[in-house]
Formats: C-alpha cells, structure tokens, sequence
C-alpha cells in the first residue's frame, strides 16, 4: 500500500448532543489520492476502528468508483429537541425530508414517549402534506414500544423508521406487525450483515456508512450483496468524510430516498472553506479540500492529538498497515 504522507487530529464541538457525544474528533489522513476521515466513535475497540480507517486510507490513496449523477438528495436532521425547535430546523432547513430522532434514553418512558409523538408532529407541520417524515429510534425501543409507537406516530405518514429495535431478529418480527417500512441502520456494519438482513426479511432498506463499512468500495459491494435500497448516511463526518459518502451515494446503481448526508450544520465548525452543506435539499457531488487555516482552528490539545494518534495507530496496527503511516505527524508536539 503506498505511503500515506500525514496525518492532522482534529475535535469539532456539536451544535446539538448526539449519541450522546458533545464532539467529534478523529484524524484527517493525506495520501497521494487526497484526504481521508478516521472518525470511529470513542467506545468503538480497536477492532471496530479499524475499518474506519480503512475507510480513511482508501480515500487518501485509491480512487473511487465513477458517479453516476452530480447531485444527491439530503434529509434534515432534527435531533431530540423540543417540538418548537423541532419545527424551526425542519422548516429552515430547506429540505422536503426530515428524519426525526426519537426513543432517546434516558428519560422516562411516558415522557419520552410524548415528547417523540409531539416533535414528529412539530416536524410534519413545518414540511405540510408534500414532505417526507421518517423517524431514526436508534434500536432504542423494544419490540413492543416499538409496534406501540410506530402506531401511534402513523398519523404522521411516515417514509420509514429506521433501526426501531435493537436486533435483525427483533426487526424481522416487528416488520410482520407493522405496515410501515424498515430501514436497517445499526444493524448493518459488516460486510455479512446484508446477507442476514435478506436472509430474515428483516428490513425494506438499509443505511449504509461508508467509514464502518471500511470505504466506498466495499460499501458499493454491500449494497449489492443487500438486493435492498439504499440511504447513504454520514457519521456526523467532517466534509472530508462526507465527500466518501456522496462518492458512495453518486455511484449506486439506484438512489430512490434522500440520503442523511446533510449533517454539516450538525458541527460547530468544518476542516475546509468549502464545506459539503445542502443548497436547496441536496449536495453537489464533489470533494472539498481541507483549508490549512480551518484545519487548524480544529487542532485538539496536544493531549488530545496524541490520544487521538495512538487510536489510529491501533487501528492500523490491527489492519496490518502500521509501516504504512507517515514517521512525522503535522503538529510537531507529536511523538
Ligand atoms: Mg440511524
């Protein structure tokens, strides 16, 4: 594999907590192709991790798969903010589609349960009849809140609801109680989990992630392996992660829903001039290149950039392409 040439930590604040995280951070790598996106979420193990950064290599160092259009519907995303919030962001947000995060934990069931019917109801106001709603719980509910909620939210003709339950076999069950589709999500994260989710009739689509699915390409392989369609979604990436999953959702053979590509306004800041936001509700399919200034406004301490470093240092140990990283890092605090 040929030699990546750097590698620049970065933390980014949220606008809104989400996964219960208040940050991003991960590090940018840089290859002869251009930048990559190492971001895995702090609990992932190294394991995990790793095919985030495979992801990040195969960005900085290999080409992606020829686009077949130049531009990619996006859904807003309102997280679980209160209804009159809820209501602004969907009707500011230029977007037909809205997904709406419900089953937060938590919180008490009852409470929560109003709260989630209340900003789905905000969300389908803001967007009128035309607009499209779906709901992401996050496999928060089980089989039975789910059945209930899925009810009690149809009202609101909903697009789909994405990972309700936590388990493929929890989702084949509520699929044969529920007439609303299903969308996969969490449950597909490996290059076998399309196979189970046909195999189970678990669910009507599936969101793919580029970066846990290890890259565009084997992202574009899962895709095929799921005979289902696809909504390409981001990990809250910065634009440099972004542009892999609008690479991906460019070069599916078929696109018929919006992708969760629109998160850039989920983050307090971008590592590029040129950010992947949505005009209008879609994204140009095209690559931003990271802005040194902007880069460095999103420098972590030196504490922080280490840590972050030794993450992908594991990563890359437990891919086998730890000769591969670069022997100086930018920001010269680094071992
Ligand atoms: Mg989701």
């Amino acid at each position: 594999m040929s030699q990546l040439q750097r590698l620049h930590p970065f933390r980014i604040p949220l606008r809104t907590r989400f996964r219960r995280v208040g940050e991003r951070a991960g590090v940018l790598v840089r290859g002869p192709r251009g930048w990559g996106e190492f971001s895995p979420f702090p609990d992932y193990p190294a394991e995990t991790a790793s095919r985030w950064l495979a992801a990040a290599i195969e960005a900085a160092t290999a080409p992606w798969p020829a686009a077949r259009r130049d531009c990619i519907p996006v859904n807003a995303v309102i997280p679980a903010v209160a209804p009159e919030t809820a209501n602004h962001m969907a009707a500011r947000s230029g977007c037909n589609t809205c997904k709406v995060k419900v089953a937060e934990t938590g919180i008490a069931q009852r409470e929560r349960d109003r709260a989630d019917v209340a900003r789905v109801e905000a969300v389908r106001d803001a967007l009128g009849p035309g607009g499209r709603v779906r709901i992401d719980a996050n496999g928060g509910w089980d089989l039975d809140a789910a059945a209930r909620m899925i009810r009690a939210l149809g009202r609101f003709d909903l697009e789909y609801v994405e990972q309700p339950v936590a388990t493929l076999a929890e989702m084949a069950k509520l699929r044969r109680r529920v007439d609303v589709p299903l969308a996969a999500d969490e449950s597909v994260r490996t290059a076998e989990d399309p196979l189970r989710v046909r195999g189970l009739e678990a669910a009507d689509l599936v969101v793919l992630k580029v970066q846990p699915l290890g890259g565009v390409w084997p992202a574009l392989e899962v895709a095929e392996a799921a005979g289902l369609p696809v909504v390409v979604s981001s990990a809250v990436d910065t634009s440099v992660g972004l542009a892999a999953g609008v690479a991906l959702a460019a070069a599916l053979p078929d696109l018929p829903y919006a992708c969760g590509l629109g998160t850039h306004a989920l983050l307090g800041d971008d590592v590029t001039d040129s950010p992947l936001a949505p005009q209008g509700g879609s994204l140009v399919v095209r690559r931003p290149e990271p802005a040194e200034a902007a880069m460095e406004r999103c420098r972590p301490d030196a504490e922080t950039a280490r840590a972050l470093i030794r993450r992908l240092e594991a990563a890359a140990e437990h891919l086998g392409v730890r000769g591969a990283l670069p022997i100086t890092y930018s920001g010269s605090q680094l071992p």
